[in-house]
């Protein structure tokens, strides 16, 4: 598991850039007498009063990077089903990985609310999900390991991240727990001289264990005896979409890693997993909402270009009026995504008035909601382009095909209902 991913992102992504303002299609009315297949640049249609300065910077230089990472590029690794490194060591270079950890560890010393905005960004640039997983986990997983690693581990582990030299995973999910995560089965055991811990278990749906060198891995502790096999293997799980990005099974047996690699106190990694769990939940919903900005964007454009019955089929409320109505949706998610963030960044400044559940609540209702308002947009944009919808090269299809990835990752729509219900609703636990 032990690989880096610095590449020639910048020449990649030049030559692409060249061949894309060659290949630009119109956006806009028509006046054109034929088809194109497109790779047409998402309009931004987003609203963005009310962000802040930080945000609003990280937006700009985000999208700049974005912008050399055409939806060819995209469509490509899809079709291909490869890591898309090069954006992934673009993002890095730029110094933009490290953007949530602070500048004592040589991060940006943001937060969460720009760090989702990051996401956003990047899902919105036409990357869909596959780009935003190819990036994620290193902002969300570092997350618990700077809170509650030890200066040691720090060290050795940050800097390389936050340089794009280790890309990082996180390990939660077992084929045999599903949510159910406290019945998780895989055991860490340390050895008898102390110095190692030994892992045997399962892991499943790891996104970008093939190229990760650093697992966040949660893991049962529990006395065994020692075993004489040893190892760790991986197996790619195929998938509907966010191709680019490897989704693995991960086996582990009896594998060994050091001691000093537990982060935190041992028997307290589910409390820790879940301030990671916080901080996915805002990121992915950021992500979502990217995923729906852009198809919308996509769809609007599109709406008022095609013409059909001698006018733009946007001119025809039953076109017009589902996106409007996705639009006010993933508004409204939007301000449930930021309020969760800023909740989240509130609550590590370990301010009493800021109470971890509040933050469970709003990290949860903001992927929710989110994830549904994407999903909406997605779906309604492969409609509005009819047969053209269905179509790679318009990327819609691409983008609802990943619209499912919110809505099922890191935790299921049910599982947040049950989870409202509970602690919000107090209604008896169903789970
Ligand atoms: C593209 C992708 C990437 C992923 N990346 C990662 C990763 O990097 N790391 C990681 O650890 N995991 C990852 N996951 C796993 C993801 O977090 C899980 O798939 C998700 O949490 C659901 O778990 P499960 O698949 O085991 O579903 P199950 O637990 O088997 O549930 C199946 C269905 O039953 C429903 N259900 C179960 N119990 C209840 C109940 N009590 N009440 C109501 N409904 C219920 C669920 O809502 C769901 O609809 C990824 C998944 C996908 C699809």
């Amino acid at each position: 598991m032990l690989r880096s991913s610095r590449t020639l992102g910048r020449q990649w992504a030049t030559g692409r850039a060249q061949q894309r303002s060659a290949a630009q299609p119109h956006i806009g009315p028509s006046s054109e007498p034929r088809r194109r297949l497109s790779t047409t640049r998402v309009m931004q249609i987003m609203e963005t009063t009310g962000f802040t300065e930080n945000q609003l910077m990280v937006r700009e230089a985000i999208s700049k990077i974005c912008a050399n990472f055409p939806n060819t590029y995209w469509q490509e690794k899809d079709r291909t089903e490869q890591d898309p490194k090069e954006f992934h060591a673009a993002v890095a270079e730029a110094g933009w990985l490290g953007i949530a950890l602070p500048e004592s560890l040589g991060g940006a010393g943001l937060g969460m609310a720009e760090a989702t905005m990051m996401m956003q960004t990047i899902a919105e640039s036409g990357t869909g999900m596959a780009g935003a997983q190819a990036i994620h986990a290193n902002v969300y997983a570092t997350q618990p390991l700077a809170r509650f690693g030890s200066p040691a581990q720090l060290q050795e582990t940050v800097p390389n991240i936050i340089a794009g030299r280790w890309r990082a995973c996180f390990g939660v999910t077992e084929p045999d727990a599903g949510l159910d995560t406290l019945r998780l089965s895989t055991r860490a055991t340390r050895t008898a001289n102390g110095g190692e811990y030994r892992i045997t278990g399962q892991k499943i749906w790891i996104t970008c264990a093939q190229v990760a060198a650093r697992m966040i891995l949660l893991a049962r502790t529990a006395p065994r005896d020692d075993a004489a096999a040893t190892g760790l293997s991986l197996r790619p799980i195929r998938k509907m979409g966010g191709r680019a990005v490897d989704a693995n099974e991960v086996f582990f047996d009896d594998y060994a890693v050091p001691a000093s690699s537990l982060v935190g106190e041992e028997g307290a990694g589910f409390r820790m997993i879940l301030h990671g769990m916080n901080a996915e939940r805002c990121l992915l919903a950021g992500e979502a909402l990217g995923l729906g900005y852009a198809a919308l964007g996509r769809a609007a454009a599109y709406a008022a270009s095609r013409v059909v019955f001698q006018r733009p089929i946007g001119a025809n409320q039953a076109v017009a009026h589902p996106l409007a109505d996705a639009y006010m949706r993933l508004e409204a998610a939007k301000l449930a995504t930021y309020h969760a963030a800023r909740l989240y960044d509130a609550s590590r400044t370990d301010d009493p008035a800021i109470r971890q559940d509040a933050v469970g609540v709003a990290a949860n209702s903001a992927k929710y909601l989110a994830a549904e308002a994407a999903f909406t947009a997605c779906e309604r944009a492969v409609l509005a382009h009819g047969g053209m919808g269905y179509a790679q090269e318009y990327d819609v299809e691409r983008w609802f095909r990943e619209s499912l990835v919110p809505r099922i990752a890191p935790v299921s729509r049910e599982m947040i209902l049950n989870y409202i219900s509970e602690k919000v609703l107090r209604l008896p636990r169903s789970y």
